[in-house]
């Protein structure tokens, strides 16, 4: 059973107008660890009408809010920050006990998550506005900037604090409140956050949490004409659903969505590098993140070098329940995660992929599946076109720039791409020629609190992080002033 150094932060109710509550009918829902099955407690099963109490708590704490100083916002926010972090170890394991990740990277994301915190506190306080030359001698002309209102939030399980800090914190630092749903998978690192967050002095009402049925949560969260802005994280088609029910009160909508990322290594990358950067961004997680790598594109004159150094790397990682020592591969998160990974495998193999490392469920069983490496993939295979989101590495082979250029960008998707090459002209091309949001040039790893995360084409709307991130939660208004 999970040990916290302080129990307090394992909450199984939900967190409305400042208050701990159940569902009004105090049905529940169960939360598992996906590394032993076991159940590691409840949260209550709510539904719309206490969706439509937490967006009447956030409406009526958004004037107080917003009228506060953004130094004030921003000295609550440093305050919650430093509790994440002082609460680091507590978080990292309830994490790992509720998504199964590597404690190792449950710290680095707690870490992480707390940056979103920091970052948008202190950015808050340089929220500016512009006053424009006038056409007009007798009038002035000024625009502001200020928060749009209640915003609602829709998280998924595979980073259960990063996608929840990196919403909140712009949303609380420009002075807008925020109902949050989380993932039903992981909705105890969402609580734990919202306890750190009340003792932090975040007010009643500003920031709650409501656990859940998604549909009913979320069409009351869509419908409410209250709610005036929506960011998601989580799958294109549940993106695309939240859009469509958003449109009749036209929301402002920030849409963080599935991707299929490209990994192109050119015949002049440092292998090894290649393979290091590789590794980071396929198996990081288990394979699942957004930006992982999806589909892995080997120039011709290094592709056996390449899958030989990849295999052997990928051979190392430990698979395991993510709260032992050493264990760098952790579970999926369920059963159908892993039903999707072994039918890409199954329908690489039945293509004529060849099976270099892995292939199958791990002996572990639950949802731990083995570290897999697939060479001879080819466009017509399930892996080219669907995000596989396992620790499938499938190994495509390429001859020239125009050619991975053009496979790199054939599909749906533009969240992130990364590439190895040490010629720099090369370098500006493939850049300036990837059709994606972020571009990550010899590292597999690209996310941080300062550079705007986000994707183009159906990926998604919007930026998280940076100071872009912060403008999402304001609106512009222009100011005519006159009688000079
Ligand atoms: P998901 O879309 O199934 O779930 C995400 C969230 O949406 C969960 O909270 C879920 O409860 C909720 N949801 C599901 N159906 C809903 C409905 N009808 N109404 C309202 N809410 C609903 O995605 P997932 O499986 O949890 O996450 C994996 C996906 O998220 C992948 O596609 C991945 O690429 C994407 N993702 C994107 C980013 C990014 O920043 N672009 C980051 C992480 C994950």
């Amino acid at each position: 059973m999970l040990q916290l150094k302080d129990p307090s932060l394992l909450r199984q109710q939900a967190y409305v107008n400042g208050a701990w509550c159940d569902a009004d009918n105090g049905a529940t829902l169960a939360v598992h660890n996906p590394a032993t099955g076991e159940k590691l407690g409840s949260v209550p099963l709510m539904g719309a009408a206490e969706t439509r109490a937490a967006i009447a708590a956030a409406h009526a704490a958004w004037p107080a809010w917003r009228k506060k100083t953004a130094k004030e916002r921003a000295a609550i926010l440093r305050r919650w920050n430093d509790l994440i972090l002082a609460h680091a170890e507590d978080l990292a394991q309830l994490m790992t006990a509720e998504q199964g990740k590597p404690l190792a990277e449950a710290r680095g994301e707690v870490a992480y998550g707390a940056s979103f915190i920091e970052w948008f506190g202190e950015e808050a306080k340089r929220i500016a506005g512009e006053t424009l030359a006038s056409p007009w001698p007798d009038r002035r002309l000024l625009v502001t900037k200020e928060p749009i209102g209640v915003c609602a939030a829709i998280t998924p399980w595979n980073f259960p604090i990063a996608m929840i800090t990196r919403k909140v914190g712009p949303a609380l630092a420009a002075g807008c409140t925020m109902v949050l749903k989380p993932a039903e998978a992981t909705p105890f690192c969402a609580l734990a956050l919202a306890e750190l967050a009340e003792r932090a002095g975040v007010p009643a009402g500003v920031f709650s949490v409501v656990t859940g049925d998604p549909a009913a949560i979320g069409g009351e969260l869509t419908a409410s004409p209250i709610v005036r802005k929506l960011t998601f994280t989580g799958s294109t088609a549940v993106g695309r659903l939240l859009m469509a029910q958003s449109a009749p009160t036209i929301k402002k909508l920030s849409l963080e969505l599935g991707g299929n990322a490209p990994f192109i290594v050119f015949d002049d990358a440092d292998l090894d590098a290649a393979v290091e950067g590789a590794l980071a961004s396929k198996y990081r997680n288990a394979g699942q993140t957004c930006v992982c790598a999806n589909r892995i594109y080997v120039q011709d004159g290094v592709y056996e070098r390449f899958a030989e150094k990849l295999v052997a790397a990928a051979r190392k990682l430990k698979v395991g329940n993510g709260a032992e020592d050493g264990v760098t591969q952790g579970p999926l998160i369920n059963e159908k995660a892993v039903q999707k990974v072994e039918q890409h495998v199954a329908d690489a193999v039945a293509k004529g992929g060849r099976v270099l490392l892995g292939g199958q469920r791990h002996a572990l069983g639950h949802g731990f599946f083995e570290p897999t490496v697939i060479a001879d993939v080819d466009n017509t295979m399930l892996v080219a076109t669907d995000e596989t989101f396992g620790p499938l590495a499938p190994l495509f082979r390429f001859h020239t720039d125009e050619e991975a250029l053009a496979l790199a960008n054939a599909t749906e998707f533009g969240l992130a791409s990364y590439f190895y090459s040490r010629d720099i002209g090369r370098i500006w091309r493939v850049a300036e020629g990837l059709e994606s949001g972020m571009v990550g040039v010899n590292t597999g790893l690209i996310s941080n609190e300062i550079a705007p995360f986000g994707g183009v084409k159906q990926s998604g709307l919007g930026r998280e992080g940076s100071h872009y991130g912060l403008d999402d939660y304001l609106v512009i208004k222009y100011i005519c002033l006159g009688g000079i």
